[in-house]
């Protein structure tokens, strides 16, 4: 056993940076007041958290009025859903409004998807192919069906890393007469700082992000909701965020994130070529080693693809048994997607994917970060090598 760890699951989170630690840090000393409070400390507080919204609406080239910080990814993707769907029914009077969205969503999309088609919205769901790619075609197709008024695309695949094609989803939407076209949400909180985004460019309506995947703290999230769209709150009983989002804010929180973002959309193009190059000679290195390892999704360097997500199929693996036998040799990946892997369900994302029962079970997700060094990518390789090829040896 190593004693040296290496971490490869800075798709599930990545460490906190050390300039937004010291933002956290700062912050929290120096705030004494409520951002709704009158009052010197207050009005202190509101300052900060106007800096806040307003960097990071420039980094993300929207409207600082278009931006509410949220406690995370999950909550973001759970007030565009819940929230785009009951401000529809209420405003336009279109009960039963419809929804589309993918197979390979997250659970945090998938969760209110099933909640909303319980409460009488019909649901339709996409489905991908063996790359886990989105046809516009096919979802356009079925927003008609159910007179959907919310269509909710991920833009990068959490497990697998796929991009979706929102680009060219937008332009289909738009081609559509207003009163049969749909918002378009996006979950994007794994292609932020990894991907280049253009929510207007997209046409996209609705976008979430979450501040730990970027290097910002845990707990804080961001809701994009272009000027204009209806959209309710999923709690009531205060004015804050716009009536959006009830409740004291996180203040340090905002500017810890708003600096995290800040920085990942500046370094996104030396960052993700950082990643291709690390990942490309991983995935080459363990297909040289370890003949039959088949990589899950486009093929490496694709335009298609979010760089530093390698999930990969090693030869009669099982995904859980791996990752813990891997952890015990020092090297932490994960099988899936973290919310699930306490679970021995298979990923949802590879069965939707045409996968079999097994091989859904045997994924092995890789995924590297702004840590990760070309020791880590050696070491990784030596110790994957090691166990598969040891176990492949002894059968
Ligand atoms: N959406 C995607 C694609 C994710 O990968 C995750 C986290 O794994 C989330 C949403 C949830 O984000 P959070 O952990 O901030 O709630």
């Amino acid at each position: 056993m190593s004693a040296r760890r290496v971490y490869l699951d800075h798709n599930a989170t990545t460490p906190l940076r050390p300039q937004v630690r010291a933002a956290l840090l700062e912050t929290l000393e120096r705030l004494g007041g409520n951002p709704s409070s009158v009052h010197a400390a207050g009005r202190a507080a509101r300052h900060l958290l106007d800096q806040a919204r307003e960097r990071t609406a420039a980094a993300l080239a929207v409207h600082e009025d278009e931006l509410v910080f949220t406690s995370g990814g999950t909550e973001s993707n759970h007030l565009a859903l819940l929230g785009a769907l009951a401000a529809a029914t209420a405003r336009a009077g279109a009960a039963g409004a419809g929804l589309v969205t993918t197979a390979v969503e997250h659970a945090s999309v998938l969760g209110p998807a099933r909640h909303l088609a319980a409460t009488g919205h019909p649901l339709e769901i996409a489905g991908v192919d063996g790359q886990a790619r989105i046809d516009p075609a096919e979802v356009v197709a079925r927003a008609l069906r159910c007179r959907a008024r919310l269509v909710s695309v991920m833009a990068a695949n959490n497990e697998v890393g796929t991009l979706g094609p929102l680009s060219g989803l937008g332009a289909a939407l738009a081609e559509l007469a207003p009163d049969l076209r749909p918002l378009l949400h996006t979950d994007a909180v794994q292609a932020l700082g990894r991907v280049s985004i253009d929510l207007r460019g997209w046409g996209v309506d609705l976008a979430s992000f979450s501040g730990h995947k970027l290097g910002g703290p845990v707990g804080v999230g961001l809701l994009y909701h272009r000027r204009g769209v209806p959209l309710d709150p999923l709690w009531w009983g205060g004015e804050q965020e716009d009536g959006l989002r009830p409740g004291t804010e996180n203040v340090a929180g905002a500017v810890a994130t708003s600096l995290a973002v800040e920085l990942a959309v500046a370094e996104r193009g030396t960052f993700a070529a950082r990643l291709r190059e690390l990942e490309g000679w991983m995935w080459s290195s363990l297909a040289d080693a370890l003949p039959g390892t088949q990589l899950i999704g486009p093929p490496l360097g694709s335009p298609e693809r979010l760089p530093g997500t390698l999930n990969v199929l090693l030869p009669d693996a099982d995904g859980k048994v791996l990752v813990t036998r891997l952890d015990l040799e020092g090297l932490e990946a994960s099988a899936g997607s973290a919310c699930a892997s306490g679970s021995l369900e298979p990923s949802h994302v590879l069965r939707a994917m045409g996968r079999d029962e097994r091989q859904a079970r045997a994924g092995l997700r890789l995924s590297l970060g702004r840590s990760t060094t070309w020791e880590d990518a050696r070491q990784a390789v030596d110790i994957l090598v090691r166990t598969c090829g040891g176990a492949r040896a002894r059968r």
